[in-house]
C-alpha cells in the first residue's frame, strides 16, 4: 500500500533525496505536494492548514531507519496521522443499556439520510435487533412515502402519521410505540432542507428534546466538497451530533470530507454509503479512508 502512496507521492518523497532526516528544511516541499492532495480531495482549507501544521511537528526530527527512504517514511507519517485524525478504529453504532436505543439522522436534503435510516434498519434487523423507523420527515412528504417503501422493502416496521403533527410530536409517538411494542433500537429520519436553514435546526433542536436521543447522526453527501466543513461546523454547533454517515462514496468523491467532518466536530463518521441500494452500508474504517484521501 505505501509502495503505492509513495509513487503517488513520487515529488515528495525526491525532495528527501540524499537527507537522513527528515528535517524543518526538507519537509516543506514535500507537505506542499499533501497540501495538494488533501485540497484535490475537498478537505477544507482550514482543516488542511490545521493538519498540514500538526504533520509537520510529527515529520520534523523523525529519525529514519537505515535501508528505508526519508521520503518512505515521510509518507507513512503523513498516513499514519491521517488514520489517528479520523478516530484510528471503526466506532460502532450507540447500543444503549436501557432500551430502546434512539438515534436520530440528521442532514441536508439530498443527502441521503431517508435511504441512510432504511439501511441501518436493514444492518440492525441483521443483526436480530427489532429497530423501528420513524417517519419525522413532515417538511417533504415524499420522504414519508420513501422510507415506509423502503421499509417494506426490508421488512422493518416503519411508524409514520398522515396527521398534522409536528415532527417532534410524531417522534415522541414513535418512541412511546417503541417502548410499549419492545422495540430496541429507534431510527428517527428527520427533515432536511436544501441548504442550513433556521427552521431546520430549530425543528432538530425540538425533536432532540423530545426524544433524547442516544447518538444524532449527521449525514453527509461525500460529493458535496468543501461545504461538508460547514454543514457540520452548524450541525454540530447547533444541535450536536454524536457521529456521522458519509453517502455516495461510490462515485469518484477522494472522501476528504472525512477528515473536514471529524476534524471540526471530533465525532467519528461510523459508516460509508457506497450506493443507492439498501445493502450498501458498509462500517468506516479510517485506515481505508486515509488512502483513499492521500492518493
Ligand atoms: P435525503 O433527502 O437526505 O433523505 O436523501 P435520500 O435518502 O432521499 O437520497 C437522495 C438520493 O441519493 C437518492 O436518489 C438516493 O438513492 C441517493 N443515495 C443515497 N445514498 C447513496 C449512496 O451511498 N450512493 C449513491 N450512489 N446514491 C445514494
Amino acid at each position: 500500500m505505501f509502495e503505492e502512496l509513495t509513487n503517488q507521492f513520487e515529488d515528495a518523497v525526491k525532495a528527501f533525496k540524499g537527507e537522513a532526516k527528515i528535517s524543518e528544511e526538507n519537509v516543506d516541499e514535500a507537505l506542499k505536494q499533501v497540501r495538494r492532495a488533501l485540497l484535490d480531495a475537498d478537505v477544507s482549507l482550514s482543516v488542511v492548514k490545521e493538519f498540514i501544521d500538526e504533520v509537520r511537528v510529527k515529520a520534523v526530527g523523525t529519525e529514519v531507519v537505515r535501508g528505508i527512504d526519508p521520503g518512505q517514511k515521510f509518507i507513512q507519517v503523513v498516513h499514519e496521522e491521517l488514520v489517528n485524525v479520523m478516530g484510528g478504529e471503526n466506532d460502532p453504532l450507540a447500543n444503549s443499556e436501557e432500551q430502546p436505543t434512539v438515534i436520530l439522522m440528521a442532514g441536508l436534503q439530498g443527502a441521503g439520510k431517508t435511504t441512510a435510516t432504511a439501511k441501518l434498519g436493514l444492518l440492525l434487523k441483521e443483526k436480530n435487533k427489532k429497530p423501528l423507523l420513524v417517519a419525522a420527515d413532515t417538511y417533504r412528504p415524499a420522504a414519508i412515502d420513501q422510507l415506509v417503501t423502503l421499509g417494506k422493502q426490508i421488512d422493518v416496521e416503519v411508524f409514520n402519521l398522515s396527521s398534522n403533527l409536528k415532527p417532534e410530536e410524531i417522534a415522541k409517538k414513535g418512541l412511546e410505540k417503541a417502548k410499549n411494542e419492545g422495540f430496541d433500537t429507534v431510527l428517527v429520519d428527520t427533515a432536511g432542507r436544501l441548504q442550513i436553514d433556521t427552521d431546520m435546526m430549530g425543528e432538530m433542536v425540538r425533536i432532540k428534546e423530545a426524544v433524547q436521543p442516544d447518538e444524532v447522526l449527521l449525514v453527509v453527501d461525500s460529493m458535496i466538497g468543501q461545504e461538508a466543513a460547514d454543514i457540520t461546523r452548524s450541525f454540530h454547533e447547533k444541535v450536536g451530533i454524536t457521529g456521522a454517515v458519509l453517502t455516495k462514496l461510490d462515485g469518484d468523491s477522494r472522501g476528504g470530507a472525512a477528515l473536514s467532518i471529524r476534524k471540526i466536530s471530533g465525532k467519528p463518521i461510523k459508516f460509508i454509503g457506497t450506493g443507492e441500494k439498501v445493502e450498501a452500508l458498509q462500517p468506516f474504517y479510517p485506515e481505508r479512508m486515509a488512502s483513499r484521501i492521500l492518493g
